[in-house]
């Protein structure tokens, strides 16, 4: 089973390539999906840049995988 971006729908193997996409994306979309979920995109993506180790793509995939029953 492959991982969907909430957003958009684009698929990917494994739901750190999902997290990977969406902050590689961040347009409006994507980045308000992020606010939904309780989290500053912004945040995450200063942290990701700023602090070593993975928290930010893990909070992400977290995310991306508790989604996955909700897309249609
Ligand atoms: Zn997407």
């Amino acid at each position: 089973m492959n991982y969907k971006c909430p957003v958009c729908k684009k698929e990917w193997p494994t739901s750190l390539q999902v997290a990977r996409h969406i902050f590689g994306t961040g347009d409006k979309p994507h980045r308000e999906w992020v606010g939904s979920k309780g989290y500053s995109y912004i945040d995450l993506l200063l942290e990701q840049v700023s602090a070593p180790g993975n928290k930010s793509y893990e909070i992400m995939s977290k995310l991306v995988e508790e989604e996955q029953d909700k897309i249609k």
